[in-house]
């Protein structure tokens, strides 16, 4: 039986700088320049101050664990021999928050607080998927 492919995102108006720099293996967020906050998902204009000027800044790719699921039930056959797996909402060190199925992650395993970083997949020639692995208790993050 023939391997079902992930699904991939398709980048849009909004969110074409972002997938290109992650196809650089760089993370960046929208970064306000009206009012100095971060931004995560893309969107024309800040939920703050409603500004539409902005900046894509490079975030450190580093945060922890916000809250997690494990997901028992593949919704695509791509995911039909990967359950259980974790799908963690991380929360960055710029204060943001994104969303990410977990690298190698054993749902026994998983904890609100761990340290995560992302690294990505190279999966087509448009998209590098950001995904997020955790970090040993003592060990430094590369990016
Ligand atoms: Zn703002």
């Amino acid at each position: 039986m023939e391997r079902a492919n992930r699904p991939l995102p398709t980048p849009s108006v909004e969110t074409e700088a972002y997938w290109e720099a992650c196809r650089e293996h760089r993370l960046v967020i929208q970064h306000c320049t009206g009012c100095d906050t971060w931004r995560h998902y893309p969107r024309p204009m800040c939920p703050h101050c409603h500004s539409t000027a902005f900046e894509w800044d490079e975030a450190t790719g580093r945060g922890v664990i916000h809250s997690y699921t494990v997901a028992h039930h593949a919704f695509h056959p791509y995911w039909e021999d990967k359950t259980p797996y974790v799908v963690a909402t991380i929360e960055l060190e710029e204060g943001v928050r994104v969303v990410s199925d977990m690298v190698e992650l054993d749902p026994a395993d998983v904890a609100i607080g761990l340290r995560v970083e992302v690294i990505f997949e190279d999966l087509s020639d448009e998209i590098s998927l950001p995904r997020f692995r955790v970090l040993e208790q003592h060990e430094e993050p590369v990016t």
